[in-house]
């Protein structure tokens, strides 16, 4: 086995012998044009349109969340869910140094900073084990029963896991935690629609959720987010202040609050309910190229597919390789890219970046011995699986 025999293997699945194979495009192979052209027609095509309610239902459905409120996309989703939960600044977040940016960034739009606790080498998601471990030596209650770092003397404010690449963590351990400390939980499950934890949608299972509709996740609107939550009150304090806090009346302009132009636009919705109708076979699609990669990959003894963990369905979002050694890691990524076949690294670790590098860290071994063996690999719906099925 070569790595000729992996660029070969990828153009033939794709049905793409020579060109650019991106990560991962997005597939609009349903009602996108009708209903994008039905909005066009009703002449609403910003954040006041029949789209936009009809796609937080459908998203809603989908989810079993009660409750869904569109963004116009996934980071001010998720700014918007802190904000809810009570994040105040000067306090931290915990989340996972493995993440993309956003997650570390909508912490910081709120005033607060992010604590890093390590990721369990399974889920690539945030550590059961690891987040206990990190509260028992850090965390201290006081006089108002709420928990503060010892170290910093912030309040814990939040706990931030992250379904990496599609993969849901231990989400059920982590609510238990959470609910131990009495410190809500907010998800961020923009990188998993479609992915499931015992059967139940991620981004359900703490006080709120977010999911992200951004160009390159599994469903798109173009830009876009959903807020999600089981709280009625939360709901609608989510809509009323990202619809700039305007207290309904027929003519007054009265807002009550600062707050954000931060909905989803018409245009956005109407393509979004025309994927959101296709999430099941793009996730079977998925979930076909995945197990034809596991099998291509189960002959090479120091290449690691990474596959779901227990008790999960992932949506596979984007395929993972676990590389032997950063070395290897480079070879790759140089051989697949100058092949047109593209393959990315993981991200750049949250406390490596220059805004983040001072910020609270528990012992993050597992993140750092990965972060740097991680490959991403060509991951879209491949549309001759979708017919097939
Ligand atoms: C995509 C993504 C987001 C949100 O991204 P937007 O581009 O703002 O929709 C947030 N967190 C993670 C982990 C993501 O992958």
């Amino acid at each position: 086995m070569s790595y000729h025999d992996f660029i070969s293997f990828v153009r033939r699945e794709f049905v793409r012998p020579e060109g650019h194979i991106p990560l991962h495009e997005p597939r609009f192979l349903g009602n996108e044009r009708k209903y994008i052209l039905d909005a066009l027609d009703s002449n609403f095509v910003s954040s006041v349109g029949a789209y936009v309610g009809r796609f937080e239902e459908m998203c809603s459905a989908y989810t079993g969340s009660p409750y869904a409120v569109a963004t116009m996309n996934g980071t001010s989703a998720l700014h918007v869910a802190l904000l809810i939960a009570g994040v105040k600044p000067g306090e931290e977040v915990i989340t996972q140094p493995l993440t993309f940016v956003a997650t570390a960034n909508a912490i910081a739009y709120t005033g607060a900073s992010p604590a890093f606790v390590d990721i369990s080498g399974n889920t690539m998601g945030m550590c059961p084990q690891k987040l206990e471990e990190f509260l028992h030596k850090n965390a201290e209650k006081r006089a108002d029963g709420a928990w503060y770092n010892r170290y910093t003397g912030a309040r814990f404010a939040a706990v931030l896991p992250m379904h990496t690449f599609g993969h849901p963590v231990e989400i059920e351990k982590i609510a238990g935690i959470c609910n131990q400390y009495k410190i809500p939980l907010v998800e961020d499950a923009a990188e998993s629609m479609g992915s499931l934890y015992l059967k139940k949608h991620t981004g359900t299972f703490g006080l709120l959720g977010i999911l992200s509709f951004n160009g390159n996740k599994i469903l798109t609107t173009g830009g876009g987010g959903m807020i999600l939550t089981a709280d009625e009150e939360i709901a609608l304090r989510a809509k009323h202040i990202t619809t700039t806090g305007k207290v309904p009346h027929p003519w007054e302009f009265f807002h009550d609050v600062t707050a954000y132009n931060y909905r989803l636009i018409n245009l956005s919705a109407a393509l979004g309910c025309a994927q959101i109708e296709q999430i099941e076979t793009f996730v079977a699609a998925k979930r076909r190229l995945a197990q034809k990669y596991k099998d291509f990959f189960s002959s090479w003894k120091d290449i690691q597919f990474v596959t779901e963990p227990e008790n999960s369905r992932s949506n596979y979002w984007l395929n993972t390789l676990i590389m032997p050694s950063k070395e290897e890691r480079d070879h790759f990524l140089q051989f697949t890219n100058e092949q047109g076949v593209m393959t990315r690294p993981a991200w750049t670790l949250m406390n490596h970046l220059p805004m983040y590098r001072n910020c609270f860290c528990g012992n993050l071994e597992v993140a750092e011995n990965l972060a740097e063996r991680i490959v991403n690999i060509p991951s879209s719906v491949i549309p001759s699986y979708v017919q097939n099925q």
